[in-house]
């Protein structure tokens, strides 16, 4: 399992930006393909999700169980697995809540998260559970600036 960067194409990241734009002030959510081997960590697309927390969703979120089920079933058995998943703060940081870090069910999947102000996407970040917390993965989307806004 290669993690020294994440690998996200730009237009994978564009997407996701794109969704929690219009989410807003909702958080977006969703699950990310990809492929975790020797090659590296690679997030190859972005599946979006309803988001379906019962609660508030400007500061929860749950991925659809269908949409994880039906993506399972049509990836078999791979070489794409899900990897990770990704969702959007509302007028927050790009960093884990409190929130998240008792939502981890996958101790290996990535987490993607997307700081949204005042309706813009900015700064996006991943991260991984480890220990008692959540440790950073430099992001890579092939266009010079990890982790910026295109
Ligand atoms: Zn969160």
């Amino acid at each position: 399992m290669g993690e020294a960067v994440i690998h996200l194409p730009a237009p994978v990241l564009s997407q996701i930006f794109e969704a929690a734009e219009a989410a807003y002030p909702e958080e977006c959510c969703g699950l990310l393909v990809g492929l975790d081997d020797e090659a590296g960590l690679r997030v190859t697309r972005a599946e979006a999700s309803p988001n379906v927390a019962e609660g508030d969703r400007r500061k929860s979120f749950l991925v659809d169980a269908k949409v994880q089920f039906d993506l399972m079933r049509g990836l078999g058995n791979g070489p794409e697995r899900i990897i990770g998943n990704y969702h959007s703060h509302p007028d927050h940081g790009a960093e884990p809540s409190e929130r998240d870090w008792q939502s981890v069910f996958y101790p290996e999947h990535v987490w993607l998260i997307v700081a949204v102000e005042n309706g813009r996407a900015g700064r996006a970040a991943a991260f991984r559970p480890h220990g008692g917390g959540f440790h950073e993965i430099p992001l890579d989307s092939g266009a010079g600036k990890p982790g910026s806004s295109p």
